[in-house]
């Protein structure tokens, strides 16, 4: 078996893609293998939302530093990422509005613009919402959403102009381990070798840790979106949201249509091969019902399309960063359902992680998995529920 590469990265999603550019920026040649096709797991059925709204102040700062390269792809990566600016609504419970206003001046001071607006503002903004069930909400006005395809093609794609190789249809099907190092992989496509492997399964990263005996949390989590294309009476567009008080989250898509999603009765444990090409019985129904509550209007909409979509999903619905088990081997999984956003700084901060023997773009160190043998999870100072349920 020859020497094949600097760093072997599983999985062909948005994080083995990000991880591959950056590490190429850094002069090492990634090999990524694919058991499918590049973006094939959760970042092809991805909803694509950038915001920087999060309860926890790390993933503040990584939705942060991600969104300089969203707004700035030519520059940054190269070609073009489908951002799209539609400005991003938070609607919470009312019970946690205290929370609200503490994590928006979180946000203001990590410099992320970032607002709290009233129920007669949003109507500004939103003419369409109802507005009648809460009094503030946070509002980004530079924030909106990208296309995941588009994003993890051209990582890729500038990854592999720096020396990195991508081999689709190419299933890992055991990690070699050495003297407690790793030292290569056995997939359906050959061996290779390398001195770094990185877990980037998504969903499946529970099972490619199994491989050189490490158990970690990370089970499958299915999310179901609907497309319903908008009556003709509503404004060409509308801001994002995440409408906790309706347990779902919606964007504008183009061509008039509303992307829909629901936090609640996302199963868990199911098989990640499962049927991602329509959604669930009952799913659409219900994504309906709450569309409409929050834009009335809608009930003169009409449904275009469904589908559905894995992800991996750890004890307290936040990613698992860093080195574990043998010498070499680094876990880049558990994205928990909101992994997209965070994807270009979470390869930055691996990347040096790799190569620094530190993470510097955000201190992602309490991502390590070590949080989970000691009982942790990971908190924000003004939680609020998980946004899964
Ligand atoms: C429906 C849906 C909507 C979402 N919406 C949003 C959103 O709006 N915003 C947001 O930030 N996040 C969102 N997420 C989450 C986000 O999409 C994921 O966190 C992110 O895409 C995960 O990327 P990944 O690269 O870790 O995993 P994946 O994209 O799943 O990639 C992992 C890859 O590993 C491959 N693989 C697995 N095992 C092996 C093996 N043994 N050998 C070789 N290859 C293997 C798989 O085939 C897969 O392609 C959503 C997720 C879903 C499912």
């Amino acid at each position: 078996m020859q020497k094949t590469a600097d760093v072997i990265i599983i999985g062909g999603g948005i994080h083995g893609a990000s991880l591959a550019f950056h590490l190429a920026q850094r002069g090492l040649k990634a090999l990524v293998l694919e058991k499918k096709f590049l973006t094939s797991g959760a970042t092809g059925r991805s909803s694509g939302l950038v915001r920087m709204h999060y309860d926890l102040e790390p993933e503040s700062r990584l939705a942060w530093a991600s969104f300089q390269y969203f707004r700035n792809w030519k520059e940054m990566v190269g070609g073009d990422c489908g951002f799209t600016r539609t400005g991003f609504l938070y609607f919470t419970h009312p019970e946690y509005v205290e929370s609200l206003r503490a994590n928006v001046a979180m946000h203001q001071r990590i410099g992320i613009p970032s607002l709290l607006v009233e129920a007669a503002d949003v109507k500004r903004l939103a003419p369409a919402f109802a507005t009648d069930d809460f009094e503030f909400a946070a509002y980004e006005p530079e924030s909106g959403y990208a296309d995941p395809s588009a994003s993890t093609n051209t990582f890729i794609e500038i990854a592999r102009q720096r020396g990195a190789q991508l081999l689709q249809d190419c299933t890992v099907t055991d990690i070699l381990v050495s003297a407690g190092r790793v030292s290569g992989v056995k997939t359906t496509q050959g061996d290779f070798s390398a001195p770094l492997v990185i877990n980037a399964a998504g969903a499946w990263a529970a099972g490619v840790a199994r491989l050189v005996g490490l158990d970690i949390p990370v089970d499958t989590w299915r999310h179901d979106t609907m497309f319903i294309k908008r009556p003709a009476g509503m404004a060409p567009s509308h801001p994002t949201a995440i409408d906790d008080a309706n347990s779902m989250y919606f964007r504008p898509e183009s061509g008039g249509l509303t992307l829909v999603g629901l936090e609640d009765q996302n199963p868990l444990g199911e098989s990640p091969e499962g049927y991602t090409d329509r959604s669930q019985p009952g799913f659409v129904e219900r994504a309906i019902e709450r569309i409409c509550r929050r834009i009335p209007l809608m009930e003169q909409g009409s449904l275009q399309s469904s589908h559905g979509g894995y992800d991996g999903i750890t004890p307290d619905q936040r990613a698992i960063l860093g080195p574990a088990g043998p010498d070499g081997f680094y876990l880049v999984c558990g994205f928990s359902g909101t992994g997209f956003k965070i994807a270009p700084a979470v390869g930055a901060c691996l990347a040096e992680w790799i190569l620094d023997g530190k993470p510097t773009t955000v201190d992602v160190t309490p991502f390590a998995l070590a949080r989970f043998e000691s009982g942790e999870k990971l908190v924000g100072e003004h939680a609020y529920k998980d946004i899964w349920h």
